[in-house]
């Protein structure tokens, strides 16, 4: 994938702004205008974050010029095809700085990256009255299918509290710990609160006690660099969709060792060395755990993604959206009755907050119709409600082609949803 020329001159450049004009350039779907004219301001970027001309170029690249099948086809489309697809798993690689390939299964996204580990890692290695340690903030995705492991396995979770400000309370994780903890799965960057968690201190913990840790990457991989060996961290899942690359693709980064002693997730093709009537033994890594035709042009569409973030600059791009939350959070919390949750120092752009009696549904159906695109709801995140008192919260999320227009645009359709709704409709 070429990068734009003017994306080109930024990587080169260094340490300077990001030329957000630029970037908006190469996002075709930022330049409607809906309903009566008006600016289109997408500010739902933590649900799933727009593509730019490279991504969508390199998906209709695959299916014009050389969609086949990978790793079978003895033909040139198939050699492309397969040649793009492992080029993509050594972009991951580069992407988050793994030792190798062979550290890099492809998934449908976070979400299936996680079941694997629950499932493939958990089966073995979690036993009766062993604990499973998460945190307050987890998505619903880094809870359930450890909830689902425990029941099975007579294991407990055990929730590490978030304090006042939005910060993991850390004294108490490190109470938490003990020799029956098997696994601390915890999120990188909340897609509530924003508070980016201290990972590299919780991942020396969790392995001092004796533990494994997954990180679940959703929300800091596609906004900031993340290097998995300094972390140390044992799994990171993370997805395609939220990084400006296609939905249904997504990486599970294991440590090699897990991943020879973990058993298969999914089973059948692909992900078999010999088949025998009655038995079968299982490819090298990682095609033990890719069943199946993989999801090709998406994969090779999310390694697009990332050269594109990197032509950007993931530095650039963290210091872009912590400037524009700071203004954001200022801006926001000037409107009477407005709330934000989650004080975090160290954040990134998920902005949640509620409005002194308005419903978060009615006030994203009403700012939407004034062009601007959030969230509102649980957010997958129905734990962190209850902590917080309250059922649902609205939700503004960046990401490198927001400006602070569209901040503006977001205030201005609160307070005339402010005097709507207390007038009465
Ligand atoms: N984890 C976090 C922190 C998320 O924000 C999300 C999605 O919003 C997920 C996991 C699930 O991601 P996906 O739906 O792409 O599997």
């Amino acid at each position: 994938m070429k990068p734009s020329s003017t994306t080109e001159k930024k990587t080169r450049s260094g340490k300077q702004p990001l030329d957000v004009d630029a970037v908006r350039g190469d996002f075709p779907v930022l330049h409607q205008r809906i309903y009566d004219d008006k600016p289109l301001a997408y500010l739902d970027n933590a649900a799933t974050s727009q593509k730019p001309s490279q991504v969508i170029r390199a998906l209709v690249e695959y299916y014009e010029e050389y969609n086949s099948n990978v790793h079978r086809a003895l033909h040139f489309m198939g050699d492309k095809a397969t040649a793009r697809y492992e080029e993509s798993r050594a972009s991951t690689a580069r992407f988050i700085n793994a030792p190798g390939v062979r550290n890099i299964v492809f998934t449908r996204g976070t979400t299936e990256s996680i079941n694997l580990v629950a499932y493939s890692w958990g089966r073995k290695f979690v036993g009766e009255g062993d604990e499973i340690i998460v945190t307050g903030m987890e998505h619903h995705s880094n809870l359930v299918p450890w909830q689902i492991l425990a029941a099975e396995k007579n294991a407990k979770i055990r929730m590490a509290s978030i304090r006042e400000d939005g910060t993991l309370d850390m004294d108490e994780f490190r109470g938490m710990l003990s020799r029956r903890t098997r696994i601390v799965a915890v999120t990188h960057m909340s897609n509530v609160l924003g508070t980016i968690n201290p990972v590299r201190e919780i991942a020396s913990e969790a392995r001092s006690a004796g533990a494994c840790i997954l990180v679940d990457g959703a929300q800091s991989v596609p906004h900031f660099p993340v290097d998995v060996q300094d972390l140390d961290c044992d799994f990171m899942a993370f997805s395609s969709h939220k990084m400006c690359g296609p939905t249904g693709a997504g990486v599970l980064y294991a440590r090699e060792e897990l991943l020879e002693e973990m058993s298969p997730f999914l089973s059948g093709g692909e992900m078999i060395s010999k088949v025998r009537d009655d038995h079968s033994t299982w490819a090298e890594l990682p095609y033990k755990f890719e069943a199946g035709t993989p999801n090709i042009a998406d994969v090779i569409g999310m390694a697009a993604a990332m050269e594109y973030l990197e032509s950007v600059g993931l530095e650039e791009i963290h210091r872009h959206e912590v400037e524009l939350t700071h203004h954001a959070i200022r801006r926001l919390e000037e409107i009477p009755g407005l709330k934000v949750f989650g004080r975090a120092p160290e954040r990134g752009g998920a902005i949640s907050f509620e409005v002194d009696g308005i419903h978060p549904h009615d006030l994203s159906q009403y700012v939407d119709r004034e062009g601007v695109a959030i969230r509102a709801g649980h957010l997958c995140a129905q734990p962190l409600m209850r902590r917080l008192g309250v059922s649902a919260v609205s939700r503004a999320s960046l990401y490198l082609y927001n400006r602070p227009e569209e901040i503006e645009q977001l205030a201005e359709a609160i307070l005339k949803a402010g005097k709507f709704f207390s007038h009465g409709s």
